[in-house]
């Protein structure tokens, strides 16, 4: 016997979507379930497999049980395929394991000649429905399975509508014109395959069944696999179905639903139904469907509502998630037609997943696992109304520096966006690139938008800090030099400074749409904060926020950050007048001088490590000693350097002077991290005491204090000796420990050579912190911030599987974080070991940490949430699989 490639409904299970396709396990699973659905069958997946490897022919014995099969039908219903008398008519649908939008849909109606329409319109009375569902059939099979252009049946179709009226609707064609329409239809075929229409039923079916298969290799539908990585090796199932009618007369229709709302997750029937109609009728938007609660009172449908309710409740149980369900009703019979998994909105999935616990269907493990962490950012940030696709045009695109939306006018410098930001306007900072001298109009902006710049660029780490929407690197727009508009390559569009725009970003991509956009505002449920609690149950990995200010901090902790992991230190630098401070320390060239300076800066630092202490009570702050370059603090533009002179009392030259030598070229890898200690100790030992002076303050407050601080850039264990020795000798100048703090001092682990020396830097450190945007740009030798120019090329291409700097890089950033952590723990067992790159709130990368045993991971306050459900769902897969 040969292999079955052919299963009917009844003998399939509805976990065989590998073999079934989803369309096939689902309808094998509703007929076992004792569900009304046309009876049929479905063609293997493997069977599609097997016809490409056999250079496009069908498996032996395929055809055979599809005969078979097809006899099992007649006899179920009484009725034969392609006969004169009452035939039976066929649906021909794909189905992979994954939906697919890029393949061929449907055939309806397939068994119709000009013998057997004779025979439907015996059977049901009614001429004008049979000739419609011929003219369909014949347009449909012309079009999917001969390749013929809709545009030339349509054309057609509209002729005749013409002749009825202006406004004429397909409803309105008489029967002797949709006869014609048909003759016209086969004239087309002739025309153009040079072969008359299929009349013969077993042609027909032959064709449609290759059709499918050769849908599952169409451009569109390669495409549509290689962006959502599907697996080309699965092939399609192909499902033959008995016909049921849906436009029979006013007591027939058809419809889509799902078993609760998929944009809120509310528990409510939610979709629409069509009287007198089949299914393409519903997708064409021709009529417009009513909503399905209506059908409860619709006196053409007694009872069915009902019934089709208990059978979408029965489906939920039975599949134990929500249910997206299309059926058809032929005079009052109500038949099932395909229920599949329904997509959903964060928001809804975070309430059905929660509701489902409840109602006992589900436990809280799997709820935690159906959440896609990375969709909880639609709960957490603003989001544009997707409708604004259709009324603003798209004018960009870039990169997802940070995600969320943001309306405001177009101003070109920081200062303005600080000055009509604080005056209540809402603008959007657009820079070729930003750096530290921004912040303060970024903090002011709405959104910020760049020319240049990757997604850890200074202006995407800034932002999403700070939780603002910001897309970087839209190489495509053009800043004037004059700064008064802005153009896009390929489009004459010039946005002028005051110009409305919005910023639209998700985790892929940003958006620069015209105009302004209507955004909208989630809420966080009560829903969301039930979920996350669960989270607290499973997470091992510790979930730690990067915040450099009090109120960050205070964010933080009320999204459930166990502390702070990285405190930027530099980014309180540019705050109010303590910039001129710093500009005096750098431009200083001799120590008194930098001290006087570093003194005016102390108090300030103190200021704001007192904050952060008193937010985070009684949860570890992890400080890190400063780290740009120091160019970034000095301003570029002549009139800026001019004031600046000024205000110092020095000479204009002698700013430019210091600023040739400060001058960095990408990626920036020059006077940066502990080098700046190093060549400076005081900048270091002013930070120590600052923070140990606000430590002793905020705990003489009775406020539990846990400073940790941190070394960034070590690449030697005597750097990281040098500035220890700094940070310790202040410790005790400032009676840190007979004050009863406990302090630590630990490193970045940001170079290769530090992790690859990390059992001799243990000896000095108290704990690691991988910072894996520096740690990513020095191991694959590329710069984070003008990578821009070629990594999305490369991510399309298929050369690199990610955008690394956005989820870590398993292969080679994640195996020197093996290797520091297994010698660093060489040394020191108990070794804390987190990371603070941007990757600690990826989920991906965050259930890699999971992997490699990490302590914790350290994100943006704002994706606090994302990195604990991604932990508990790495603990839930990993006992998931030792079972
Ligand atoms: C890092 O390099 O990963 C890090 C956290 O530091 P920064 O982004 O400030 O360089
Ligand atoms: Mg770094």
């Amino acid at each position: 016997m040969s292999k079955k490639w052919v299963y009917l409904f009844r003998e399939g299970q509805s976990d065989w979507k590998d073999l079934l396709g989803g369309k096939g396990a689902g309808l094998a699973g509703m007929t076992l379930a004792g569900m009304p659905v046309p009876p049929g069958f479905t063609i293997t997946t493997e069977a599609c497999n097997s016809y490409y490897e056999n250079d496009k022919s069908f498996p032996a014995g395929m055809w055979d049980q599809v005969l078979g099969n097809l006899k099992d039908l007649e006899r179920t219903m009484n009725r034969k395929f392609g006969a004169a008398e009452y035939p039976l008519l066929l649906s021909v649908r794909s189905g992979a394991k994954f939906s697919m939008p890029g393949m061929m849909d449907t055939i309806l109606n397939l068994g119709l000649n000009d013998q057997s329409v004779k025979g439907l319109i015996k059977a049901t009375n009614t001429e004008r429905f049979a000739y419609d569902a011929y003219r369909r059939f014949v347009q449909m099979y012309g079009n999917v399975v001969l390749n013929i252009n809709k545009d030339k049946f349509e054309q057609v179709l509209a002729e005749y509508k013409q002749q009825v009226g202006p406004k004429a609707k397909d409803t309105d064609l008489t029967t002797q014109q949709l006869k014609e329409i048909t003759n016209k239809f086969k004239a087309i075929v002739q025309d153009e395959t040079g072969k008359p229409f299929p009349e013969e039923p077993f042609e027909q079916l032959k064709g449609a069944i290759e059709a499918v298969f050769a849908s599952w290799n169409t451009d569109r539908a390669q495409v549509y696999r290689r962006i959502n990585k599907i697996s080309a090796t699965l092939g399609t199932a192909v499902n033959i179905q008995t016909m049921v009618f849906g436009n029979m007369g006013n007591d027939s229709g058809t419809g889509v639903a799902f078993t609760r709302d998929p944009s809120t997750g509310e528990n409510v029937l939610y979709g629409e139904y069509l009287p007198n109609a089949q299914g393409e009728d519903v997708v064409a938007g021709i009529r417009t469907p009513h909503p399905i609660s209506e059908m409860e009172y619709d006196p053409n449908f007694p009872g069915v509502y009902y019934q089709f309710r208990d059978i979408a409740r029965r489906l939920e149980v039975y599949y134990k998630d929500v249910q997206d369900m299309e059926f058809t009703i032929e005079k009052g019979h109500l038949f099932m037609l395909q229920t599949r998994t329904g997509k959903r909105t964060g928001q809804a999935a975070v309430k059905i997943a929660v509701d489902l616990v409840k109602e006992g269907v589900i436990d809280q493990k799997t709820a935690l696992l159906r959440v896609p962490a990375d969709d909880l950012v639609q709960l957490l940030l603003p989001r544009v109304d997707p409708e604004a696709h259709v009324t603003n045009r798209i004018l960009t695109k870039g990169l997802a520096g940070s995600p969320g939306a943001a309306v405001g006018k177009v101003v070109f410098t920081a200062e303005e966006a600080e000055e009509r930001g604080m005056a209540g306007e809402a603008v959007i900072l657009v820079r070729r690139e930003t750096s530290p001298e921004d912040l303060r109009g970024m903090v002011q902006a709405q959104g910020i938008l760049t020319a240049f710049g990757g997604k850890t660029s200074h202006a995407a780490v800034v932002a999403r800090g700070m939780g603002k929407c910001c897309i970087v690197g839209a190489g495509t727009i053009q800043i004037a030099h004059d700064e008064s508009h802005f153009s896009v390559d390929g489009t004459d569009i010039k946005v002028k400074k005051g110009d409305w725009i919005t910023l639209d970003v998700d985790s892929n991509e940003g958006r620069v749409l015209l105009g302004k956009a209507k955004t909208t505002m989630p809420e966080l449920s009560s829903d969301f904060a039930t979920l996350m609690e669960w989270t607290d149950k499973y997470k091992r990995l510790g979930v730690l926020a990067n915040a450099d200010t009090p109120h960050d901090a205070a964010k933080a902790r009320e999204f459930g950050a166990e502390g702070i992991g990285l405190c930027r230190t530099e980014h309180m630098f540019f705050e109010g007048e303590r910039i001129l401070a710093i500009r005096e320390m750098i431009l200083a060239d001799t120590f008194e001088k930098r001290q006087k300076a570093l003194s005016k800066i102390l108090p300030y630092q103190k200021e704001d490590f007192v904050g952060i202490f008193k937010a985070m009570a009684g949860y570890p702050v992890t400080i890190r000693t400063l780290d740009p370059p120091l160019h970034e603090f000095l301003p570029h533009d002549e009139e800026q350097i001019r004031e600046l002179a000024q205000d110092l009392g020095v000479s204009a030259e002698k700013i430019q002077r210091r600023l040739e030598t400060l001058e960095e070229a990408n990626p920036m890898l020059g006077l940066r991290g502990c080098r700046l200690g190093i060549m400076y100790p005081e900048i270091t030992e002013m930070q120590a005491r600052a923070i140990f002076q606000a430590a002793v303050e905020v705990n003489k407050q009775g406020v539990k204090v846990l400073p940790e601080i941190m070394i960034p850039l070590v690449s030697d264990v005597n750097e990281l000796r040098l500035q220890r020795e700094v940070v310790d000798r202040v410790a005790k100048e400032e009676g840190i420990l007979e004050a009863g703090i406990m302090y630590k001092v630990g490193t970045m682990i940001e170079l290769p050579r530090a992790a690859l020396l990390a059992d001799k830097i243990a000896e000095i450190a108290d704990f690691f912190s991988y910072g894996t945007n520096d740690l990513t740009q020095t191991t694959f030798g590329l710069s984070r911030d003008d990578s821009g120019q070629f990594l999305p090329h490369y991510v399309e291409r298929k050369i690199f599987k990610d955008d690394p700097f956005r989820v870590l890089d398993r292969e080679g950033v994640g195996q020197l974080m093996q290797i520091g952590a297994e010698r660093g723990r060489a040394t020191r067992p108990n070794l804390i070991v987190g990371i603070c790159g941007e990757h600690g709130g990826d989920p991906s990368s965050v259930e890699f940490c999971h992997i490699i045993n990490l302590n914790y991971v350290s994100c943006s306050p704002f994706r606090v949430p994302i990195a604990r459900l991604a932990a508990a769902q790495a603990a839930i897969g990993e006992i998931q699989r030792d079972k």
